[in-house]
């Protein structure tokens, strides 16, 4: 096999070869792929080879397998679920991460990723308005944010009630209340369930998918003694509406509860003044979700926990072990998320903000926003076609004269590969859904989108 650098040189060239051959041809090859999964591992071979082989052919091997079954995600036309792509700089601080291999977990073993990550981490709150001492965990996602401040609040709102859940567990915890909007995410149902507190209580929502304010109040007064916590949403997935957290967290926090954001990409509204408007009050919770996976367009995987109170983030998630060096007065890495070992995923959050700069930020959020627009605007101008939500941000919900020919047009532009979006139901209709979140969606990819669908209605119209 050879020397283990040159092994390594060989491996890493290989990888880059391939990364910029990839990277190259994603604005212009069809966002779907080409083959599916059986395709892709018929081309890798299902049997445990007997013998291994050189890092490069290795290299070489999984590149030429995988890549017909790649979706072009970081197309400028994709817009499925809330997806993003990648900035260079982030990609370049992904890579050295890699080689790196630091376990960011204690600030006394690895302290640059941990500096890396706490500059990052303060910057983030600077941006997103949020309250300066919070305490900032790097997870996987959303979904593991939303999880990893549940846990926070949950242990928290227990504490309240004169409960410790370290000692005593859910077994014997007192019922914890959990509400939350109509549209709630499937995370958040996800992050209940992982908390041991189920699906939560849903007390309505208004036309857009915003919690309906008198139905959070009479929930909060039926038992105005319980644990509870209360979940908004900064960001709809379906028509981007914000919650009116100015008034919610207001009637929450009056009841006692405790206030989770999901702001898986709403959050970001706040480092734009235009947009800011669909943030005010926010700050007023006890925490936020956020991806930066998302709007930030880092590499996979990165999402952020915020927990005001970080003492109350630690007592939740910290480890603690004889081996494992600590400072008691400052808050460790491995306190701040589910997990003991990680990658310094922060790293990529550093990188992307270093690079974008505060005006940078403003200007991705505000060419995403207006991307959006311009697309909606592009489909109600072929007539057959609306735009069922108020676009405020990111997110386009399409429909046809009937989800019939709705549900067709989606297949049609899913299978014809300039552009691809989900198809979803929303509001009892089938639409087609289109998320912005990457920073590469400009003038251009807006005309083309609009040029693909009023191609697609016309093809399947004319069936
Ligand atoms: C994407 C998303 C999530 C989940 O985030 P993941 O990073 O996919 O785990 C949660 N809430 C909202 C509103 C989202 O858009």
């Amino acid at each position: 096999m050879g020397d283990i650098h040159d092994e390594r040189r060989d491996a890493l060239e290989a990888a880059h070869r391939h990364a910029l051959e990839w990277l190259g041809s994603v604005a212009e090859r069809p966002v779907r792929p080409e083959i599916d999964v059986d395709g892709v591992q018929e081309r890798l071979g299902r049997d445990l080879p007997a013998e291994g082989l050189p890092a490069r052919e290795v290299v070489d091997e999984l590149a030429a397998a995988a890549g017909d079954g790649l979706m072009a995600m970081g197309s400028p036309r994709f817009f499925g679920f809330v997806i993003g792509g990648a900035y260079p700089a982030a990609l370049g601080a992904d890579w050295l991460v890699s080689a790196w291999d630091q376990n960011n977990g204690s600030r006394q073993t690895t302290p640059a990723v941990a500096a890396v990550e706490e500059v990052a981490a303060s910057w983030l709150l600077e941006l997103l308005g949020l309250p300066a001492e919070s305490g900032v965990g790097f997870v996987t996602g959303g979904t593991m944010a939303n999880f990893s401040c549940v846990i926070a609040a949950r242990d928290a709102v227990l504490r309240a009630k004169g409960f410790d859940i370290a000692t005593g567990g859910l077994q014997a915890a007192p019922r914890v209340r959990f509400l939350a909007g109509d549209q709630v995410h499937t995370s958040m149902v996800l992050a209940g369930r992982l908390a041991g507190l189920g699906p939560p209580q849903t007390v309505g929502a208004d036309d857009q998918g915003r919690i309906d304010l008198d139905g959070l109040e009479r929930a909060l007064a039926e038992d105005p003694d319980a644990a509870t916590i209360v979940a908004l949403q900064a960001g709809d997935v379906h028509s981007g509406a914000f919650d009116d957290f100015v008034r919610a967290i207001e009637v929450a926090h009056a009841a006692g509860a405790w206030v989770h954001v999901d702001g898986a990409f709403g959050l970001w509204a706040a480092a734009s003044p235009r947009f800011a408007h669909l943030v005010r009050g926010l700050a007023g919770a006890d925490s936020w979700a956020t991806d930066a996976h998302k709007t930030l367009n880092v590499p996979y995987d990165c999402g952020v926990a915020i927990v005001r109170d970080e003492a109350a983030m630690t007592a939740a998630l910290g480890a603690h072990a004889a081996y494992l060096p600590a400072v008691a007065s400052i808050s460790d890495p491995y306190d701040r998320t589910p997990e003991l070992s990680r990658r310094a995923r922060g790293v990529t959050v550093w990188a992307a903000l270093r690079s974008l700069g505060r005006s940078g930020v403003r200007r991705l959020v505000e060419g995403l926003a207006d991307a959006a627009s311009a697309l909606a605007d592009g489909f109600r101008a072929i007539p057959g076609l609306e735009v069922l939500n108020d676009v405020v941000f990111t997110q386009v919900c399409l429909a046809a004269r009937d989800d019939e020919t709705t549900a067709a047009l989606g297949e049609w532009l899913r299978a014809e590969g300039t552009i691809w979006a989900s198809s979803s139901t929303w509001r009892g209709r089938t639409v087609v859904r289109f998320a912005v979140s990457n920073f590469a969606t400009d003038a251009e990819a807006v005309r083309r989108t609009v040029d693909a669908v009023g191609r697609g209605l016309a093809a399947v119209t004319a069936r």
